[in-house]
């Protein structure tokens, strides 16, 4: 059993490198499995290695490039003998203590990794559009984030993609800053709650564009327009913005704990708030694979230190070697 670790950490954005700190400090020892490199925010780093400047983190009056933060985040963790492994896990098994975990060959008979604790912070990821260049673009005209990205767009003409809840509070929000934004939305009705509709319909700086959807987006360093097409028509016309919020959802990056830990019907973890307790004693959640509504960095932060108490706390209550 000497192989058997205090605690495995599962994601590297910021609440999971945050737990790694935390547990660090602690002399647990963690493992972190960061991920694997990728082009979606489902790899070490989380979704602020695909941003540019992060302005509204804590402790940072001139702002700071997202991949720099997640650089300086893992570099403090290191400092105080956090391991590191650049890999995903690909299965987990928390039916009994310790608890499993697979990376490669989810059917290999043994696990790679056993521990006592498990933190779980893989994340959450915006859904896309799918289209050319989209990807490459964000922090440079493509966002997923109006409260992060929206003071860069001030005075300028912005398209939010989406018809909910999302792109309607991110229009919203968005007004603050851009001269105009115009919704570009599917079909002629939006999904969106009624009250968010009448305070968007209310607003002059927003306007709708119904039965639309974007086929091409234009710039090579930075978005300089889009391309879109009426679904009704099939006409297609150029739209001069120079910003693109995409709000068509998030899906939460827990398909492995399906099955393990228990989860609301869209995905996301439960945990026992105010604790980062999951359904399994022992495992526990952080961030925004357990959070639908905050989807912070600093509010993923702060969850990954208080997972690291979580875990450090059950050890002591319940592990006799501590
Ligand atoms: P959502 O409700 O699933 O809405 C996604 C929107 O994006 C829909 O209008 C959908 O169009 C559109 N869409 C999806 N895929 C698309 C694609 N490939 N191309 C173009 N459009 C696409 O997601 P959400 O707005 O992120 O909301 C998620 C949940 O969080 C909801 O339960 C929402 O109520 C909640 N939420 C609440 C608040 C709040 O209360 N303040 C704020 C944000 C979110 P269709 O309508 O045609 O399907």
């Amino acid at each position: 059993m000497s192989d058997v670790r205090d605690v495995i950490i599962i994601g590297s954005g910021p609440a999971g490198l945050t737990a790694a700190i935390y547990t660090a400090r602690a002399s647990l020892k963690p493992l972190v499995l960061e991920g694997e490199p990728s082009s979606t925010s489902d790899q070490p780093g989380g979704q602020l290695m695909l941003t540019t400047e992060v302005e509204n983190f804590p402790g940072f009056p001139e702002g700071i490039m997202g991949p720099e933060l997640m650089m300086n985040f893992k570099a403090q963790a290191e400092r105080f003998g956090a391991e590191f492994q650049t890999v995903k896990a690909s299965r987990v098994d928390f039916s009994e203590r310790p608890f499993k975990v697979w990376v490669g060959d989810p059917d290999a008979p043994e696990p790679t990794h056993v521990a006592k604790t498990v933190i779980v912070s893989t994340g959450a990821q915006s859904l896309m559009l799918g289209l050319d260049k989209e990807t490459e673009l964000i922090g440079h005209g493509v966002s997923t984030c109006a409260t992060c990205d929206g003071f860069f767009f001030r005075d300028q003409e912005i398209a939010v993609i989406g018809g909910g809840d999302s792109a309607i509070e991110e229009a919203t929000f968005l007004t603050k800053f851009a001269s105009k934004v115009k919704i570009i939305h599917r079909r002629d009705e939006l999904r969106a709650s009624q009250i968010m509709q009448d305070r968007a319909f209310a607003n002059p700086k927003i306007e709708f564009v119904w039965n639309t959807e974007v086929k091409e987006i234009k710039g090579t360093d930075k978005l300089e327009g889009i391309v879109v097409e009426n679904t009704q028509t099939g006409e297609r016309s150029d739209l001069d913005v120079t910003g693109m919020f995409v709000a068509i959802g998030h899906r939460p990056n827990t398909d492995m704990f399906k099955g393990h830990l228990a989860m609301k019907d869209n995905g996301y973890l439960i945990t026992q708030a105010p604790s980062t307790r999951t359904s399994i004693e022992g495992v526990f959640a952080c961030g925004d694979v357990q959070d639908d509504y905050y989807r912070q960095a600093i509010t993923a932060a702060g969850s990954g230190c208080a997972a690291a108490i979580d875990a450090e706390r059950w050890l002591e209550e319940n592990d006799d070697a501590h």
